[in-house]
């Protein structure tokens, strides 16, 4: 089969071996797939993965043991514990010491005709929802995150930091859910992408009126941690959406003295992604798309991802 291969070097190969399912999992003939940052982080040799890349996809199951599956258009959630080792057995597969993560540990990835996954991480897309969008499922499960974890009543006054795609879908999830959502950003293009419903835009933090009860950071830079403890309102609650890699020293004063409430938040649930696409299909998740390229054109499609401001990047497979 043809695959996005990583074996030191980025590279299309027109003969890699096909890969077959073992029982509990399926095959899955991939239809698009997106680029993504992780991705070109493997390609520059960071995490020391070898093998076909690619974990955002939208396919259809080919034959396999559960039936209600066959032929699903299906989305995958890309953990997948062995199922074989000790901690499987006691149903505890999520300590097991040989998961795998698809496209990033141990685990051929989506970028290629073919891959597999555990049946139990498949969930079929409703019909309404075209590939473009369905691709698109893991970094909308990022943002619908913060619904899960902060209680709205939806009078709340939210701003996002950072116009980058999360940013941008962590602005638009607020939005069905607050009248009042503004995101903040540098780049006049993409605060543009970002306009949808009531959502406001500001160049500036300094634009935006003080003391929001929400505050969302996703600029990943400890700049975007201080001005989010800044400017939330006293008992507000500051959301963390972006790891700052950086060591810098951060002054927690602002934290105590206004009781702020700090929570973490990374990865969502798929089902709660592919419900918002449902129930807001204008949603204009398309607008995230820069380029698509066809598979034999894989390494153009990298570059073109690359490129800074670029926001998503998708390749079309079958
Ligand atoms: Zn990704
Ligand atoms: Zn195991």
């Amino acid at each position: 089969m043809r695959a996005v291969v990583f074996d030191g070097q980025l590279r299309l190969d027109a003969a890699y071996p096909e890969p077959n399912a073992k029982p509990g999992w399926a095959r899955i003939r991939v239809s698009t797939v997106g680029i993504c940052k992780t991705d070109m982080e493997i390609t520059r040799g960071y995490s020391g993965f070898r093998g076909v890349l690619g974990h955002e996809f939208v396919g259809v199951v080919d034959p396999c043991e559960d039936r209600a599956l066959l032929g699903k258009r299906v989305v995958g959630e890309i953990n997948a514990a062995c199922g074989t080792c000790d901690w499987c057995r006691r149903e505890l597969g999520r300590h097991c010491p040989h998961r795998t993560t698809l496209g990033i540990v141990n685990h051929d990835g989506c970028m290629a005709d073919y891959c597999l996954l555990p049946t139990a991480n498949l969930i079929p897309v409703p019909a309404a929802i075209g590939n473009d969008r369905a691709v698109l499922v893991e970094p909308l499960a990022a943002a619908c995150e913060i619904l899960e974890q902060v209680r709205l009543t939806g009078s709340e006054r939210a701003v996002i930091l950072g116009d980058g795609r999360l940013g941008i879908l962590c602005a638009w999830v607020l939005s069905t859910a607050l009248d009042d959502v503004t995101l903040v950003g540098h780049h006049p293009e993409k605060l543009a992408v970002a306009v949808w419903r009531k959502i406001k835009t500001a160049a500036q933090i300094d634009a935006v009126a003080p003391q929001p009860d929400l505050v969302v950071e996703a600029t990943g830079s400890a700049l975007g941690i201080r001005q989010a403890l800044a400017i939330c309102r006293p008992r507000g609650t500051v959301v963390l959406k972006t790891t700052v890699a950086a060591g810098e020293p951060l002054n927690l004063a602002p934290l105590v003295v206004n009781e702020l409430t700090i929570i973490g938040s990374r990865c969502g649930q798929f089902r709660d992604a592919l419900r918002v696409m449902t129930e807001f299909p204008d949603m204009p998740l398309e607008r995230l798309i820069a380029g698509r390229y066809p598979l034999r054109d894989a390494l153009a499609g990298f570059a073109h991802a690359a490129r800074p401001g670029v926001l998503k990047v998708l390749l079309d497979i079958g």
